[in-house]
């Protein structure tokens, strides 16, 4: 008995309920039975036990049988009537043959015992211990089958978990397919009038037709440059790249720049554009280029979806703490279950539609998430389909900054003639960017590598280099670090000319010597006002 009730002791405890009515029978078992590990309970009639049972987890209960008021078969009848007793093993200490007569239902369920008195220790001992074995292991049990419960709701848990995710992927794969049509067939559109109005000048290069075959391919490319952006973007934006470059600006001034930016395709369309902005700067802080970009899609989706002929307003208003950006158009309209979904990354409202102005589906995405990183919001809203659209986006109105910063005169110095050593390994690239340049008076050199590049520094000192980043063997950085190591080469300004323009980047080129850092391909405009700060700061 002790043996097999010692790994009691490293377990948890036992409890045992003794019951007997009278004291020096109840003390006696407990000298009996008294070990480590065992709790043992004492009770002396029926009313007390019942109460110790209903507290206690009891895993044997000792029943004197002949009890004044409730003996222990009355006892037992209760025990089993009682959710929480009804499963505690009895064993029964009976005086006599007699008691046996009574019968007792719970005799039945096997988890009853006798014993008669006067009792024998070890007899009493090894019984008792073979109650308790059965107690821990009916815990163990219900301890591993709780633990099988968990596990199956566990396992259970992660099996929904990888349907949704599976369902999940199969969606995005879904969408990117999608994307991928739509983006070859974004890409492709403005590609044919390009190949198109090329063959034309080919065959007649002068004359107002071939002007308007220049002007048809200008504005074809700048959409193809701002499909490639605005996907490059995109892919920035959701993988938190965009780096806003904060000022305090005036609202004024973006808007400005995306009426420019946008004009082309209202005139294309022929619509009739009002324009209601307030003469006294609002001031906001943003990164302008980005403020600019929020508006000028808005712009550029009222230009798309309206009918020609149609009407756009663009008003701007000081609303309490904020601005009011809004953009209001007489076109097709969005139906009441699209208004939340346009924002979403690749939605189009109507996939048949014709689309020859049409986009990736990322323009709205872009504008909500830019104008979130500016604190601000974006709604569409519109009577339905039909019936027009207005977007607007609030932005919170800063105060008024204490001095403006002098604005740089981008013409200055436009006339003097620099010096250019134009380094990139696209010849195509390299020979066009030299013809432009000749073209407004410089005196453009190409280098396609690196070497050659240093080679052609050394000989010709030039004012400006403009510089590929992305050059086999040698690339810009080096060529760039070799450069400014030179000490002739110290007045020389570096102009990073790269496909990769994020702050990241920009801060490399810095880091790397370079004085500027343009994102290609890079237009007449930014090339005029590049070298013309060159021009300037060397007058300068
Ligand atoms: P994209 O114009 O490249 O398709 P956007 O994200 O800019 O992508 O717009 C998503 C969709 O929202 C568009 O395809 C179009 O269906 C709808 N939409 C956007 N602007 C307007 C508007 N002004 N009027 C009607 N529908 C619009």
């Amino acid at each position: 008995m002790t043996a097999m009730l010692s790994h009691l002791t490293s377990a948890m405890p036992v409890t045992i309920l003794l019951v007997d009515d009278r004291p020096e029978n109840l003390l006696s078992l407990e000298a009996l039975l008294r070990r480590d590990g065992l709790v043992l309970l004492k009770a002396s009639s029926g009313n007390e036990a019942l109460e110790l049972l209903l507290k206690h987890d009891i895993a044997l209960a000792l029943l004197d049988v002949m009890m004044p008021d409730m003996d222990g078969f009355d006892l037992a009848e209760l025990m089993r009537g009682n959710e929480r007793t009804r499963r505690v093993p009895i064993m029964f200490l009976t005086a006599g043959s007699s008691d046996r007569q009574r019968r007792f239902r719970g005799y039945e369920a096997g988890a009853v015992d006798f014993l008669q008195k006067p009792l024998e220790p070890d007899v009493l001992r090894s019984k008792v211990s073979v109650f308790c074995e059965l107690y821990l292991q009916r815990q163990q049990i219900a301890g591993q089958r709780d633990n099988l419960k968990a596990f199956a709701e566990e396992n259970l848990r992660l099996l929904k978990e990888s349907h949704r995710n599976a369902n999940a992927l199969r969606e995005a794969d879904q969408r990117k397919d999608e994307f991928l049509a739509t983006l070859a067939h974004e890409l492709r559109n403005p590609l044919a009038p390009i190949r198109n109005g090329l063959q034309i000048l080919r065959m007649a290069p002068d004359g107002e037709r071939a002007d308007t075959v220049r002007d048809m391919m200008d504005r074809q490319l700048t959409h193809l440059v701002r499909l490639i952006d605005d996907l490059l973007d995109v892919s920035r934006v959701s993988r938190g790249k965009i780096d806003l470059r904060m000022e305090r600006i005036a609202i004024q001034d973006a808007v400005k720049a995306a009426l420019e930016a946008s004009k082309p395709l209202i005139d294309a369309g022929m619509h009739a554009l009002a324009v209601e902005v307030p003469e006294p700067p609002l001031w906001v802080d943003g990164d302008l280029t980005r403020l600019a970009q929020i508006v000028s899609n808005l712009l550029n989706n009222a230009a798309k979806y309206t009918p020609e002929g149609g009407r756009i307003t663009l008003s701007v208003a000081p609303d309490g703490n904020q601005i009011e950006i809004r953009v209001k158009d007489s076109g097709i309209g969005i139906a009441p279950d699209m208004l939340r979904k346009v924002f979403e990354l690749f939605t189009q409202v109507d996939q048949q539609l014709d689309r020859s102005q049409g986009g990736l589906g990322i323009g709205l995405a872009l504008v909500q998430k830019l104008v979130e990183m500016h604190r601000g919001k974006a709604v569409a809203e519109s009577e339905g389909i039909g019936h027009g659209s207005t977007f607007t986006v609030r932005l919170p109105l800063a105060t008024e900054p204490d001095a403006r910063p002098p604005e740089v005169d981008a013409d200055r110095g436009l006339a003097r003639p620099l010096d250019v050593l134009i380094v990139d390994d696209n010849c195509d690239s390299a020979d066009t960017t030299r013809w432009m340049l000749e073209l407004l008076g410089h005196r453009p050199r190409v280098a396609n590598n690196g070497p050659a590049a240093l080679i052609a520094a050394r000989n010709h000192r030039p004012d400006v280099v403009l510089l590929d980043i992305g050059m086999p063997g040698m690339d810009g950085y080096e060529v760039c670090r070799t450069l400014r190591a030179m000490p002739e080469m110290d007045p020389v300004a570096i102009v990073a000319q790269t496909g990769w323009g994020q702050e990241s980047d920009r801060r490399q080129a810095f880091d790397a010597g370079f004085d500027q850092h343009v994102t290609k391909p890079v237009s007449l405009d930014i090339l005029t006002r590049v070298l013309s700060q060159v021009g300037s700061s060397r007058d300068g």
